[in-house]
């Protein structure tokens, strides 16, 4: 599949070399690795502040692509989509996915060899079963009181 996301003209493994808040927008940008994740609905443990991820998506989610139908205008439809940038990421790092690869970057590790900037291919992530690819459930679907029967292991 065509890999919907920008990865041209980056310097030579930025990922290892530049820190997060130093990266080139366009960088930034090709860090993410596709996965849709960051788009399933969570629950928090208000206690332990715990999270678990959930099967059901967002509304905007496109389950087959992994992307988010209304990217430009999601806002409009998702007022508290979070976008992740380098100056939030200290505060809602953990609420990402821990495969994400901001998150792994942010905790000092290393992507993994699926992750399209090393694989060459935005198909590894599907390969590797770490997209959500084929196996979320719409939010209105589900009512939210029975979210808690679709959470996964991550
Ligand atoms: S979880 Fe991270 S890597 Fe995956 S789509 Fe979301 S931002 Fe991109
Ligand atoms: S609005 Fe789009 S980017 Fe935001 S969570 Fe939903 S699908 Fe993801």
């Amino acid at each position: 599949m065509k890999d919907p996301i920008q990865r041209d003209g980056l310097r030579h493994k930025f990922w290892e070399k530049v820190p997060l808040k130093n990266m080139a927008p366009k960088e930034w940008e090709a860090l993410c690795d596709g996965c849709g994740r960051c788009c399933l609905n969570k629950l928090e443990d208000e206690d332990t502040m715990e999270i678990a991820f959930t099967r059901i998506a967002c509304r905007l989610l496109d389950g087959e692509t992994c992307r988010c139908a209304q990217y430009d205008i999601r806002k409009q439809f998702v007022p508290d989509c979070v976008v992740l940038t380098p100056k939030n990421i200290d505060e809602i790092g953990y609420w990402m996915p821990p495969t994400c690869a901001y998150r792994l970057l942010h905790e000092g590790k290393a992507l993994y060899d699926w992750h399209p900037l090393i694989s060459g291919t935005a198909q590894s992530v599907h390969d590797a079963g770490i997209s959500v690819q084929g196996w979320t459930v719409p939010e209105f679907e589900v009512p939210e009181d029975e979210w808690e029967n679709y959470i996964i292991e991550d």
